[in-house]
């Protein structure tokens, strides 16, 4: 059976959710192995073989974190010798798109981002994306070269599937053209302790209706019941009641999860094209008319500053 190259993103061998979701994608096509970069490959390589891993390639060398992502796209490149796999899946994150973008370049393949499904075919995979704000949906299959395809978090639920996961030692050479850009320092983001925007399975998002920052914490509360991550309308944003790293939509970031609630927002092209893809949506607004309601599964008519807080209790109660 063909073997499928997935990238691994991880926290120091905590792997991450999306990278679970492509291994589980990757099986459709043929057996995935795993490319684990930086320390706690074998940590990562217990929740790697659960979830379908036949192998996993590892390799760390302080360039990994010294530098941008070139010595990354070495170690890929490495893998990608080494395997002469059928496909090449990467996470949809900036540094899985940049990655992927490279190593495409250099082994002279054609790359798909963005995808949102992806199944075999009979010339090689076709993947799914979303796109013109979520109004199409279309299929499509790289022709030249090995298929280098990067998948937004939430595609697919993770599957166990218990498999070897024997770690191999990967060679990798980092070329000096790949050492141009050093990381001077880096600070940390002050956690919030909720997850991450564009992993998390459930997004409570605030928009202008919210009418300040301080009226925020109201839809935090919601999140924070719900296990959420908070996102926010450009309109929110562009007041100064939230950061920018939680804005969702055309601008902002894209997400996919299981259930997606805005509250205030009316739903601009430019919105829904970051969320429209969410598995169920669910609007709060006072505006039976807001263009939002045309897309969710449920729609409550009604003041935010009432519906919200009734429905944090009620998540309390049942939990
Ligand atoms: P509004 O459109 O003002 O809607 C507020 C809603 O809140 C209304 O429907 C109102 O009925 C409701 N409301 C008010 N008070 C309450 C209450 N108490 N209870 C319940 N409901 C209430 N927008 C994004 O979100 N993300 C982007 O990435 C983005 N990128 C853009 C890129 C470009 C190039 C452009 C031109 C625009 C972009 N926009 C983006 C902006 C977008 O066009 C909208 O202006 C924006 O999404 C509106 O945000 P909003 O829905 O919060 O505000």
């Amino acid at each position: 059976m063909a073997e499928v190259l997935v990238y691994v993103d991880h926290a120091d061998g905590a792997v991450r959710k999306p990278t679970l979701e492509l291994l589980t994608l990757a099986r459709r096509i043929g057996e995935p192995v795993a490319v684990h970069l930086g320390a706690g490959a074998d940590t990562a390589a217990v929740t790697l073989a659960e979830h379908g891993a036949v192998k996993v390639l590892a390799a760390d060398a302080p360039e990994f974190t010294e530098y941008l992502v070139a010595p990354k796209v070495d170690a890929l490149q490495a893998a990608y010798e080494a395997v002469s796999p059928a496909a090449v899946l990467l996470p949809s994150s900036a540094e899985g798109k940049e990655i992927g973008a490279r190593l495409a370049v250099r082994i002279g393949s054609g790359i798909i981002t963005d995808a949102v499904d992806l199944e075999a075919g009979d010339e090689g995979p076709v993947a799914t994306q979303s796109v013109f704000a979520a109004s199409f949906t279309t299929k499509s299959r790289v022709t030249t070269g090995t298929p280098v395809i990067t998948v937004k978090p939430n595609s697919a639920a993770p599957e166990a599937a218990p498999a070897a996961g024997t770690v191999e030692q990967l060679d990798v050479t980092v070329a000096d053209s790949s050492k141009g850009t050093k990381i001077v320092s880096r600070t940390p983001r002050e956690s919030t302790g909720r997850p991450e925007l564009t992993e998390a399975a459930i997004v409570v998002s605030g928009g202008r209706g919210v009418n300040g920052a301080e009226n925020f914490p109201v839809i935090e509360a919601l999140a924070d019941s719900l296990g959420a991550a908070v996102g926010a309308s450009r309109a929110a944003v562009d007041a100064g009641w939230y950061p920018h790293t939680n804005q969702v939509g055309q601008t902002g970031k894209s997400v996919s999860p299981q259930l997606y609630i805005a509250a205030g927002i009316s739903g601009a092209i430019q919105h829904r094209a970051g969320m429209q893809t969410s598995k169920t949506i669910v609007a709060i607004n006072k505006d039976a008319e807001a263009p939002i309601f045309e897309l969710v599964d449920y729609g409550v008519v009604g003041d935010l500053f009432h519906v919200v807080p009734a429905l944090t209790e009620e998540v309390k109660i049942r939990k």
